[in-house]
């Protein structure tokens, strides 16, 4: 398949820009798709062409599947770059741009099915011999049913939607007399965010790390990882913070994750740029949680450890290319880097938006310092949207050299007109148990004075 001459991005905020740098590199000219309420980001500015796709209302423009593909078809776009969120992980979607002659740049309809059901990866991966967390055979009919289950492996559960993402549909139970009311709302909300409202019941498992492996495969046979990120910085299931390599991976646990993801890649014939997620226990043993099928927010940390672009490796294996970087299989970390998301929230007040108009903004730079934005002075944060504004990247030849970077870089870095979560990364990167890289997925709970 010769190169792409034009590619569609059907998405918004950082990663439009980050799309659009990565074609422009590759000389492939860029749409982007906007929504009325996004006239004025970055991404319309800079990409070569910029087509208004509907509403602020993300049902009638980011995910209207008719809009999208028409504007792709009248501008002659021969691929559809999907970001993240959104349309990034819907089969009906990448199959659409299929019957459109629009190469969809990222897995199959049929790798996305097989792994955007939590529930049906899950048994995949016990199939395969990949450990998961223990729990139910299957999803849930009843609360009886999750009843047993829970009393197998022991409380406290975890309730979890099949469809789940972003948090939702998920519900602690510390004990048996919560189940029915957990179970209940778990049901209700899986509903309601995702139109499907099967769970399954997983054990809780007690102060895990969440470490997940960046994979990457191509249409040749090729199939690779580049290490292990650690997102256990987390606020409600959400990530905040995070590293490559993890504190707490050595060469060798690395290893054995890192072929226990290749496993599942090629059981499901994996194309592109993949995640495998695991929780990591106290005593080293490492579970399967989900794989996400699509390029992730905190994908620049390994670009930064490994000397990767991949997001430019996402178009050229989609164009039939092999994987430029296969002969540098098995990668080992270079450095460490470090990513804070700077969200338009205010964490003193428990992260609440803050959308609103960026008066000024002094943005940080020098020495291993990398910023993915599409904000700036006089730009205004509308409230329609993830209230992620910008991801600000450090890299260091050591965890300690990144972390004063970090603190340097968030120094430098200045937003006014709305509250940002800047201040609280600072404090993090003082806190020593993150210092000595002692960090769990419930770290926020544990260390509260940082919210004060
Ligand atoms: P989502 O897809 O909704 O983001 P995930 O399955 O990726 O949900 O889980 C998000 C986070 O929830 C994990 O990073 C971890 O902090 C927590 N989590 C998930 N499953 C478990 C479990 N069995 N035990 C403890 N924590 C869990």
């Amino acid at each position: 398949m010769p190169m792409f001459k034009k590619v569609l991005i059907a998405n918004r905020g950082e990663v439009a820009v980050r799309v659009v740098r990565a074609l422009r590199e590759l000389d492939i000219k860029s749409i982007v798709v906007y929504s009325e309420a996004d006239k004025d980001t970055l991404a319309v500015k800079m990409a070569d062409e910029a087509v208004c796709i509907g509403p602020a209302a993300s049902a009638q423009s980011y995910l209207s599947m008719p809009a999208i593909i028409g504007a792709a078809v009248s501008r002659g776009a021969e691929a559809v770059h999907p970001g993240y969120g959104f349309l990034a992980e819907n089969a009906e979607f990448a199959r659409a741009c299929a019957d459109n002659d629009l190469v969809f740049i990222g897995p199959t309809p049929k790798s996305i099915e097989m792994m955007g059901d939590k529930n049906v990866a899950r048994e995949t991966m016990m199939r395969i011999g990949v450990p998961t967390v223990p729990g139910s055979d299957g999803t849930l009919d009843t609360v009886e049913e999750a009843a047993k289950f829970a009393d197998e492996v022991g409380y406290p559960v975890l309730i979890k939607a099949s469809a789940g993402g972003g948090g939702k549909g998920m519900r602690v139970v510390e004990s048996a007399d919560q189940l029915e009311s957990a179970f209940d709302a778990a049901k209700a909300e899986a509903g309601a965010a995702f139109g499907n409202d099967a769970v399954y019941l997983e054990k809780y498992l007690l102060r895990p790390r969440h470490i997940e492996i960046q994979v990457f495969a191509d249409a040749k046979g090729n199939c690779l990882h580049l290490c292990e990120r650690d997102c256990s910085i987390q606020r409600r299931h959400q990530k905040l913070l995070e590293e490559a390599p993890s504190p707490a991976v050595s060469p060798e646990l690395r290893q054995r994750m890192g072929e226990a993801a290749l496993k599942a890649v090629r059981e499901v014939n994996y194309l592109g740029a993949g995640t495998i997620e695991f929780l990591l226990d106290i005593d080293g043993n490492f579970y399967f949680m989900e794989m996400n099928t699509r390029i992730q927010v905190e994908h620049p940390v390994s670009e930064l450890i490994t000397g990767t672009d991949l997001i430019k490796e996402q178009i050229l294996v989609a164009a039939g290319e092999e994987i430029s970087f296969k002969d540098r299989a098995p990668f080992m970390p270079n450095g460490h880097a470090i990513e804070f998301r700077i969200n338009a929230e205010d964490p003193d007040n428990n992260f609440w938006p803050c959308p609103g108009t960026i008066t000024s903004i002094t943005l940080p730079g020098g020495p291993g310092v990398r910023l993915d934005t599409h904000v700036y002075a006089g730009y205004s944060v509308p409230p329609t949207y993830d209230s992620l504004i910008a991801k600000l990247i450090v890299w260091g030849s050591t965890r300690d050299e990144a972390i004063a970077r970090g603190k340097r870089a968030l120094e430098e870095f200045k937003v006014d007109g709305i509250k940002t979560t800047i201040p609280f990364h600072k404090k993090v990167l003082f806190e020593q148990d993150f210092e000595q890289g002692s960090i769990y997925t419930d770290y926020i709970l544990t260390h509260e004075q940082l919210l004060a």
